[in-house]
């Protein structure tokens, strides 16, 4: 197992420390101070990385057992090291310590659920002239690449079901958060066979390289729409396979039965959690018109409860924007609803000085043809939109290019559950959002994803099939 210091890490590659010769500063973003620095991986390294992830797949895909004992292990490993990881993951990501903490054992526990696979072969024909079974056999070496919102838990959704599956993986995370997945790398490292899972950074071309690199016979991303094209098209030349988790414009609808005091905290933190940087948060909530000034004024009351802060303050309820860039987008679309004639309620709550802070935003009057409604905000601003017409308001939910998940609230359950699932997008929720589970497959429709990650289907994605046909008589 290698160890490197927990602001300056190595690389990970066939189980051992890398060092290199160029490093990247990682950035607070809620102070603006340097957390550490990022490895910076050359296109020769990436190549060991991936000779390390071919040589370490024929032993680790031999014994489902003995991936399942070790999955079990690493579980146990990444829980025992919430301590000093979810600092890091505070300093380089903004979120509050708690859900810090949080995002650190969800990912330990996704870990874990993986240590139950099964991977059963199916009789598909037993006779006088034939016995013929259907088995899954792992992709290959795998390529995995994760955004910055979540960096532990994404990288998890990918590593449990991958290794599950006997592939071997080198992973990559977002240049603005390598510090915590490297330092989980490490942790894993420990209890996995040397070469099963590499850990690598540097810029964005590096993410380029691994989805071009010949070793790679399967490429899982988390990322944006526009990063996930290239993905796409990159793969294409080798015909990779790929499974894609993209961007999402979640829509909220509420029935004009809800009782918008009683869902409003809870509404607020399905747009909210994490400064609303969730591919899966509430991104636009449609109400019935009668219901708009009430619901406006809950989820303002919840927006003037929030105490935005540096993450590592205990009364930190709400972090900063993660990156200078997604801040300058939020304000920018903020701003262009509000000269189009939204109403920003809570604009003018205090903020800490310096860092990449934007105050929990409800905004009133919004309509679909602003940014803010019609594209990814990514952040902490949430447009409300008034409807007469549910099934207009439907019809308005399902347009555009994304369909990750959606909601309906409503107190007739059945009322609700009927509207949801004529939501086109992978996960319709009722009386709820973002409930996620490892063993529930989550994938976008349209533009917000190709193929699902979690649960058996998840797993099955890190798998080609096969055909065994034996003849008889
Ligand atoms: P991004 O697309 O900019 O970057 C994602 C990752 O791709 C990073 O590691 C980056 O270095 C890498 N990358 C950049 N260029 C690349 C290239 N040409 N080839 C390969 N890799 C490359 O996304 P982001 O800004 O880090 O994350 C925010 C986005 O992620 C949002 O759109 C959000 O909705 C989405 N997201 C989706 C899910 C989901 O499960 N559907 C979950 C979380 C975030």
């Amino acid at each position: 197992m290698s160890t490197t210091d927990l602001t300056t890490p190595d690389l990970l590659i066939d189980g051992a420390a890398v060092g290199t010769d160029d490093r990247l500063d990682v950035l607070n973003p809620a102070t603006g101070a340097v957390v550490g620095t990022s490895p910076v991986c050359t296109r020769g390294q990436l190549d060991d990385a991936f000779a390390a992830a071919e040589r370490a797949a024929p032993p680790w895909r031999g014994s489902l057992d003995e991936r399942r004992a070790a999955l079990g292990a690493a579980a146990a490993a990444l829980a025992g090291a919430v301590d000093e990881i979810a600092p890091l993951l505070v300093a380089e990501q903004g979120k509050p310590m708690r859900e810090a903490r949080l995002e650190v054992k969800a990912a330990a526990y996704w870990l874990g659920y993986y240590a139950g696979t099964d991977l059963a072969r199916e009789t598909l024909r037993d006779d006088a002239k034939a016995f013929v079974e259907v088995r899954r056999r792992p992709a290959g070496v795998v390529a995995a690449i994760t955004p910055w919102n979540f960096p532990l838990l994404l990288a998890c959704w990918k590593i449990g079901p991958a290794l599950a599956a006997g592939c071997t993986m080198v992973l990559k995370p977002s240049p603005y958060t390598p510090l915590s997945t490297l330092r989980m790398g490490e942790v894993l490292d420990g209890v996995l066979p040397d070469g099963v899972l590499n850990v690598v950074a540097g810029r964005d071309e590096l993410g380029a390289w691994m989805t071009g690199h010949p070793a790679v016979r399967k490429i899982t991303f988390t990322g944006s729409v526009a990063t996930g094209k290239r993905v796409m098209s990159a793969a294409a030349d080798d015909l990779k396979r790929v499974t894609l988790e993209l961007g999402g414009n979640d829509a909220a609808i509420l029935l004009d039965d809800v009782d918008p005091g009683a869902i409003a905290k809870q509404l607020f933190w399905s747009a909210f959690l994490n400064a609303g940087q969730l591919c899966c948060a509430v991104k636009r909530v449609y109400v019935p018109s009668g219901l708009r000034g009430e619901l406006v004024d809950a989820l303002t009351a919840e927006a003037e409860r929030v105490v935005v802060g540096d993450g590592a303050v205990r009364e930190t309820t709400m972090g900063p924007l993660n990156n200078r860039p997604q801040l300058d987008h939020v304000r920018a679309v903020v701003d262009e609803a509000v000269r189009a004639g939204a109403r920003s309620t809570n604009a003018g709550a205090a903020l800490p000085d310096g860092g990449h802070f934007f105050a929990p935003t409800i905004l009133d009057g919004a309509d679909d043809a602003m940014r803010v409604v019609a594209d990814e905000q990514f952040g902490p601003a949430l447009p409300v939109i008034a409807y007469d017409d549910v099934e207009d308001a439907l019809a308005r939910a399902n347009a555009g290019t994304f369909g990750l998940s959606g909601s309906v609230w409503g107190q007739d359950e059945d009322r609700a559950a009927d509207l949801a699932e004529r939501l086109e997008c992978g996960t319709a929720w009722v009386n709820t959002h973002y409930a996620n589970d490892p063993g529930q497959p989550f994938g976008g429709l349209k533009w917000s994803g190709v193929g699902v990650e979690n649960g058996r289907w998840g797993v099955e994605t890190f798998t080609d099939l096969q055909v065994v046909h034996r003849a008889r008589g």
